[in-house]
């Protein structure tokens, strides 16, 4: 990009657009502020030179925000627990309902959404509930055996035999059922998703102006140049360290106030560049800007401020 020093309008360029647009607006007040009694009221008479007592050689700086308020947080989480645990736990539900308002939820980002609640048998007992095996007591046969003493005649003759019973304690089959340690006997365990809420995403478009000129019109500058920007020329640059070192060059003039002006303006254009939920969307715009402090014959002061280049500017004034 080629220096190219921005020409300035001059103050009767200035006065005569602000001039112009009194009249239009307020006849009656400018003949009563600038007019002689006894003469017809000439427009034509009422001059720069003679009205503008002082003026400030400032600057403005403008780029334009979009903001999406209501992002959707990023990554979903899974929670696996025991059947019991589910209870205990809030489930949250958005089906067929509209999304959520960001200002009015009370409640987290994220929550345990109802719909994702799922069952999943669990592996280690193949969602029996149990883990069968060996009878411990029986050693699987399903039997006791035990010796059974019979003592026959008269002499009493000592014999054994065996005594066979089903074992009482897996009633005998020979095989036991011991609780899944994983489920708890549960047969399942139950898996839910933890959900970004669905926020409604809300686009903003936000202008972003800062001006060393302290003026009262700073938010109407805002609103105007967020809606015709084409309307007004400024110098434009595509980074923030481009417009540090050009500034000066560029407008041909120089304070303390536009230095500190760019540095504020910087470290918010910074700022923004470093906000997920907000996007830079137009190139940073520095405006030459006039301060014209004026007096009427009536005594009335008043200011006018103009907005860009001599070919394309905006004026503002409180009279
Ligand atoms: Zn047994
Ligand atoms: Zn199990």
């Amino acid at each position: 990009m080629p220096d190219v020093r921005i020409k300035t309008p001059n103050l009767d360029e200035i006065f005569e657009k602000w001039k112009q647009r009194s009249i239009r607006s307020d006849k009656k007040k400018m003949e009563k502020q600038f007019g002689t009694k006894g003469a017809i009221f000439s427009l034509d008479a009422v001059s720069a030179a003679e009205y503008v007592k002082d003026t400030q050689k400032e600057a403005a700086i403008y780029f334009a925000i979009k903001k999406t308020v209501g992002a959707v947080p990023k990554g979903t989480e899974e929670k696996i627990v025991l059947a019991p645990r589910v209870p205990r736990e809030t489930f949250y539900s958005f089906k067929g309902k509209s999304n959520v308002n960001k200002d009015n939820w009370k409640g987290d980002d994220k929550v345990p959404t109802y719909e994702t609640l799922q069952t999943i048998s669990c592996k280690n007992c193949s969602g029996k509930g149990y883990i069968e095996g060996r009878c411990k007591t029986c050693k699987g046969t399903g039997k006791i055996e035990e010796k059974l003493t019979i003592l026959s005649g008269e002499d009493q003759k000592k014999e054994d035999k065996l005594f066979s019973y089903p074992c009482g304690v897996c009633y005998g089959t020979g095989t036991s059922k011991e609780q899944c340690r994983d489920c708890g006997g549960h047969k399942n365990m139950y898996k839910y998703q933890i959900l970004p809420v669905p926020f409604k995403t809300v686009v903003t478009g936000i202008p972003v102006l800062t001006s060393s000129a302290q003026t009262r019109y700073e938010k109407e500058i805002e609103r105007d140049l967020h809606q015709m920007i084409e309307e007004v020329e400024g110098i434009r640059f595509n980074d923030f360290k481009d417009l540090e070192s050009k500034a000066e060059p560029s407008l041909g003039y120089w304070n303390k106030n536009i230095k500190k002006t760019i540095g504020t303006a910087g470290s918010d254009y910074k700022t923004y560049s470093k906000d997920k939920d907000a996007q830079i969307t137009t190139q940073i715009y520095l405006f030459p800007m006039i301060q014209m402090f004026c007096e009427t014959k009536k005594g009335t002061k008043f200011e006018i401020y103009s907005l860009g280049s001599a070919n394309k500017f905006m004026i503002y004034s409180n009279f």
